[in-house]
């Protein structure tokens, strides 16, 4: 599960756990980006503080990983250079699932070298309950066969949690209790991120 983490939250967990649950899928892997080209005109938090977050975040689940390979490759982030190095680390009979979320689906038509990562992985797209599905399906339809046999859609419950209301709330002093897990709100209290 690939994402930029800033920070964590009970959104990314929930759906990974889903998406394991429904696909028996094992060990899910987080990877906190480096640099996210689709970020690049934003502050993101420090890779190592994110990647620390995520780590903390996913401590308690046997299932649950982080791996710092994106926050240790220089230069931006892309999921096929990821993607392309788990296929190489697990081999060729191991079937990888990159979960991510339908918005992010949407756009990845655009994404870097996306013929050769379709080859490489499965996609496994998670929407919230009243999302377009109708929408989503038919955007997806379009594409060709290769690509559309290849992403599977799942829903998740319904969380409308964000990083981004999270930064914002710490900006303002407000509390995030029970939208991230226990150990990600202590070490953001205590290392005084977002502020
Ligand atoms: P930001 O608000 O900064 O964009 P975010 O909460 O969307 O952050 P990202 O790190 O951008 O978090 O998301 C990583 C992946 O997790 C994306 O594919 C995104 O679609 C998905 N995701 C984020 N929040 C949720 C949520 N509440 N429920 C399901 N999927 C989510
Ligand atoms: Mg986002």
């Amino acid at each position: 599960m690939g994402g930029t983490f800033d920070p964590i939250h009970y959104g990314h967990l929930v759906t990974a756990e889903s998406a394991a649950e429904q696909f028996e899928l094992s060990p899910v892997i987080f990877v906190p980006s480096g640099r996210p080209p689709h970020k690049r005109e934003h502050l993101v938090t420090d890779p190592i503080e994110r990647l620390r977050l995520t780590e903390l975040a996913t401590l308690s689940n046997p299932r649950f990983s982080t791996s710092s390979l994106e926050v240790e490759r220089t230069g931006y982030s892309y999921a096929i250079d990821t993607v392309q190095w788990f296929h190489h680390h697990y081999g060729p009979t191991v079937d990888l699932y990159f979960i991510t979320g339908a918005d992010a689906i949407v756009e990845i038509m655009s994404w870097h070298k996306v013929e050769r990562l379709i080859q490489y992985c499965q996609f496994i797209a998670v929407y919230r309950p009243g999302y377009a599905r109708e929408q989503l399906h038919n955007t997806i339809s379009q594409w060709s066969e290769e690509f559309s046999r290849r992403i599977h859609l799942i829903e998740v419950p319904a969380l409308a949690i964000s990083s981004t209301d999270i930064r914002n709330r710490l900006k303002k002093g407000r509390s995030i209790k029970y939208l991230v897990p226990e150990p990600v709100e202590h070490y953001i209290k205590e290392h005084l991120l977002y502020r």
